[in-house]
């Protein structure tokens, strides 16, 4: 979920606004704590996006329906952005179509874009013109020895802005731990290719449907060995229309058929393109390995190709869906037996030196990745002999001059979770977790004059099995009269107060456990 601000004097511009994924809590995304930017809206003239991937530009929709500022973004990435407005029904954007070598005076600071390398049409980093010297963010990036068609990377420009002497450089860190080059896009295309060839039977890609590079030389691959093309997955088909619309993939109508047309076709001739690489419970590839979806069936024989990489934490989910495809005979291919499945889109150990090496910055600053990536990173930076260098957290407050660099202050930033669209409150969060790991008991009384009136009633949910439940829960409200009897209170949430009081004590002393306690008065009071 990334996301900074660059402010220089009267200006503050954002570069980025990302969400991550998560199910934690039930939530099913989770974007930054915008309010300190918010706060800045008087000095905040623009949102800069570097490139489109969701960790870039997911958060926008948010972002924007408190403060609404000009974005600028490169083509690819206003396409998903128009999308994903669109999506939460917000209008009247000011949204600025910036492509790689566009430059834009943004209040006190002028901003030129470069292309770079990545696994996503479009990607740019940012030059920085500002009074204390230049400013470079990478953006996330790669260099590819042998690029394919598409991909740019401006190495000349940089050459030149290196020349002229570079103040600070920001870069992607999240190859740090990758010794050597990164492995190229063309060599995953080939790789795909020959084991493609290999399959008898139908053949799914499982790939991100973000890299449209990758989509491209799948359908090439596909039209070239006599196979029809299913694109699963609603991602996978707005992708292969924006890369479409951009003219980053020809023409394909007379290649595609739909879901229900592929079991009338030879197994021979059918590939599948999925996303739904993580093993995401709702994804058609789960869907697929499970057998449960309506119109498409694999079967033992069939083949099925990961040219994707596990994001750390899915491991599980991927091994489960890697597992049920193997059991039904599915044959499967994974960058853990053949890495040349995969290309990452973040360069390694070799590219982020190279990066340095171009532009000799005086300062330098990782961003991107984990804290671990980024001192890696920053191992690397003091090997090419960069003096003014600094780690950052998030919130941290970085002082650029033009002799310095330090921390001087920290911001409060925090996580936003979301799920339907929406901001889950802070004691949502709180409940499910309380429920989650504890179970819940609610407590319903009823009070006449203040007094308890019957006999209170309790019920209970993933807190007893079934066998003991109705006896813990007659337990239960037999001691919450025993103790509340006699007593009088002066409204409902007094006595709903002290019935979640005496459960919580009865709970934890006879039971040894902690549900989310909650309790109702009903009836006159
Ligand atoms: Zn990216
Ligand atoms: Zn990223």
């Amino acid at each position: 979920m990334n996301c900074a601000a660059v402010v220089c004097g009267d200006t503050t511009i954002a570069i980025d606004c990302g969400i991550g994924f998560t199910d934690e809590d039930g939530a099913e995304l989770v974007h930054p704590d915008f309010s300190w930017l918010h706060a800045q809206r008087e000095s905040l003239r623009a949102i800069v996006i570097t490139h489109g991937h969701e960790d870039h530009i997911g958060g926008l929709p948010y972002f924007l329906k408190k403060v609404r500022v000009p974005v600028y973004a490169p083509p690819y990435a206003v396409a998903l952005i128009e999308d994903r407005l669109a999506e939460h029904r917000i209008k009247g954007v000011d949204l600025r179509v910036s492509p790689a070598g566009a430059r834009e005076q943004i209040g006190s600071i002028s901003v030129e874009r470069f292309a770079v390398h990545h696994s996503i049409a479009d990607a740019t980093g940012l030059i920085l013109d500002t009074p204390v010297g230049t400013v470079v963010h990478t953006g996330d990036f790669k260099i590819e020895t042998d690029p394919c068609e598409g991909q740019r990377f401006d190495r000349a420009r940089l050459q030149e802005v290196g020349s002229q002497g570079v103040r600070l450089l920001l870069s992607d860190s999240t190859g740090a731990e990758v010794e050597g080059r990164s492995r190229i896009e063309r060599d995953a295309e080939v790789a795909l290719e020959k084991w493609i060839a290999r399959s008898p039977n139908r053949v799914v890609v499982a790939t991100f449907s973000s890299n449209a590079f990758r989509l491209r030389a799948a359908l090439r691959i596909a039209r070239e060995q006599g196979r029809k093309v299913c694109l699963l997955g609603m991602s996978v088909n707005k992708h292969t229309e924006v890369a479409r619309a951009l003219g980053l993939i020809p023409p394909i109508d007379s290649l595609l058929i739909p879901p229900g047309e592929v079991s009338a076709l030879p197994r021979s001739q059918v590939l599948i393109l999925a996303a739904g690489t993580q093993g995401e419970r709702a994804s058609g590839l789960t869907r697929l390995a499970r057998d449960e979806h309506s119109r498409l069936h694999l079967d033992a024989g069939d083949t099925v190709i990961f040219s994707s990489r596990i994001i750390p934490g899915n491991e599980l989910g991927v091994r489960d869906v890697i597992n049920r495809f193997e059991r039904r005979g599915i044959e499967v291919i994974t960058r853990d037996e053949h890495p040349e499945v995969h290309a990452s889109g973040h360069g390694s150990r070799e590219e982020q030196r190279t990066m340095i090496q171009i532009l000799r910055p005086e300062a330098f600053v990782p961003v991107h990745g984990t804290h671990h990536h980024q001192r890696r990173h920053l191992e690397l930076a003091a090997e090419e002999g960069i003096r003014q260098t600094q780690l950052v957290e998030n919130g941290s407050v970085l002082e650029l001059t033009r002799d310095a660099l330090r921390i001087v202050d920290t911001v409060p930033v925090g996580r936003i979770y979301i799920d339907g669209m929406q901001p889950i409150p802070e004691e949502v969060i709180a409940e499910r977790r309380a429920m989650g790991s504890g179970g819940v008991v609610t407590v319903l009384l009823s009070l006449k004059d203040g007094r308890l009136q019957q006999f209170p009633r309790v019920l209970s949910w993933g807190v007893f099995g079934a066998s003991n439940r109705d006896r813990v829960e007659r337990k239960i409200a037999e001691h919450v009269r025993d103790r509340l009897k006699g007593r009088r209170f002066a409204g409902p949430a007094e006595a709903e107060e002290a019935s979640i009081e005496v459960a919580r004590r009865f709970l934890v002393h006879n039971h040894r456990k902690r549900p989310l306690i909650v309790a109702d008065v009903n009836g006159e009071t």
